[in-house]
């Protein structure tokens, strides 16, 4: 009988628990993201600005060089109502790579892509989010102001913050949730649902646009349930602007 009762306990705790979890804090603010590399086809970025544009919802796009190279109109367009950011020249894994390309990885994309957009480039993700602390020293000296090539899932940071370089260096690091785990474990349109039930007080999701491509009901479904909930979608400059420390301050 006492068993019995401590599995009712145990029961009505996780329900309580589950529902604070879906309703007592709600995501206020929203910043979608989403890598666009050589693989991306015009197709699937056009879907991605249709529903952004139903929605009225700001993101950013880290695109790599080359893509802008290769589809530079449809790249200066993205700059006119989004954040475009650099996701490196090449698409390389960055620990893999010498000093020598590593600076021109970071610093021909920027060129690039503020040749293209006449926008500044203010940030960074790496590709894979295989980011280091060398690249972390790099970003400030060549012009960028944050990286978001790291996750945090319910206090935990992958790779862990380079604290010490962003007061040095007054990058700003913003950390993302994303869809690429839920795309790994091949949870299809249920990881979108999945994403929706993540309730931090300001969320960063990244997405692939070709994993889009595959659910694009459910990626129209997280976007309208957010503007629904009237979030404030925000670009990670913006985010990255109001997180500024200046190094003054932390000295
Ligand atoms: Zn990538």
């Amino acid at each position: 009988m006492e068993r019995y009762t401590f599995f009712i306990w145990s029961v009505a705790i996780i329900i309580v628990i589950f529902i604070m979890f879906l309703f007592i804090t709600p995501v206020e603010e929203v910043l979608l993201s989403f890598d666009v590399e050589p693989l991306n086809t015009e197709g699937e970025i056009r879907f991605i600005l249709s529903t952004l544009d139903q929605y009225d919802a700001k993101a950013t796009f880290f695109v790599t060089g080359d893509f802008a190279k290769n589809h530079s109109a449809l790249t200066k367009e993205l700059a006119w109502n989004y954040e475009v950011a650099c996701h490196t020249m090449t698409h390389p894994r960055i620990p893999e790579i010498n000093e020598t390309q590593l600076r021109w990885e970071l610093e021909e994309c920027k060129r690039v892509i503020e040749d293209i957009t006449n926008k500044t480039v203010r940030g960074f993700r790496a590709p894979y989010n295989l980011i280091d602390e060398r690249t972390h020293a790099l970003l400030p000296e060549l012009g960028y102001d944050y990286d978001a090539s790291g996750y945090e899932h319910l206090g935990w940071f992958y790779p862990p913050p380079t604290v010490k370089e962003v007061e040095i260096s007054t990058l700003v690091f913003l950390p993302m949730q994303d869809y690429v785990l839920a795309h790994l474990l091949h949870l299809g349109d249920f990881g979108f649902f999945l994403m929706r039930l993540d309730k931090d007080k300001q969320i960063s999701i990244d997405f692939h646009p070709h994993h889009i491509d595959n659910s694009r009901g459910a990626f129209q479904y997280l976007v309208g349930s957010y503007a629904d909930d009237e979030v404030r979608f925000m670009t990670n400059a913006e985010a990255a602007d109001e997180q500024y420390v200046a190094p003054d301050v932390l000295r």
